[in-house]
């Protein structure tokens, strides 16, 4: 049984990836040995340097670009970096703002089919009778255009 330790990650293995699809094709990683990867990687998925880490600690690899874990040892090449506070990397903006392409539309304008299946000749409507006579009972409205 594995649970993720990032904050804000509810990874958990007892999740069935039918209700939740975030869980299909997780590899729990483990947690670095190294002192200076291990303290780097609490400040990473924002825990405190005095979060307790165990031989059980789990990373789920979505914190990580899939290539970097080893899907057999669980080991992890690079430092977690996608979290929920970054939206899984979605959110990652471009450093530069990329020039606004020029490029003219390619696909052409529309065509417009007008479909007259009346000829105009024999359009003869009356105007439709609106009916407005709306009677207002209760305070009146007066609309007075003054002509200055
Ligand atoms: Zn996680």
């Amino acid at each position: 049984m594995s649970r993720c330790v990032a904050a804000v990650c509810s990874a958990d293995s007892r999740k069935s990836p039918h209700l939740y699809p975030f869980m299909r094709d997780i590899i729990w990683v483990k947690w670095p040995s190294d002192k200076a990867t291990s303290s780097r990687w609490k400040r990473l998925i924002r825990r405190d340097d005095e979060y307790e880490i165990t031989h059980r600690t789990r990373l789920c690899s979505r914190h990580f670009d899939r290539d970097c874990v080893n899907k057999y040892t669980g080991v992890a090449s690079e430092d977690p970096k996608y979290f929920a506070w970054n939206n899984w990397g979605q959110s990652v903006k471009p450093r530069k703002t990329p020039a606004v392409r020029a490029t003219p539309d390619p696909s052409p304008p529309p065509a417009i089919t007008l479909q007259q299946t009346t000829p105009i000749s024999v359009v003869k409507q009356s105007p439709p009778e609106i009916g407005c006579e709306v009677e207002i009972r209760e305070d009146p409205v007066h609309m007075e255009i003054s002509g200055k």
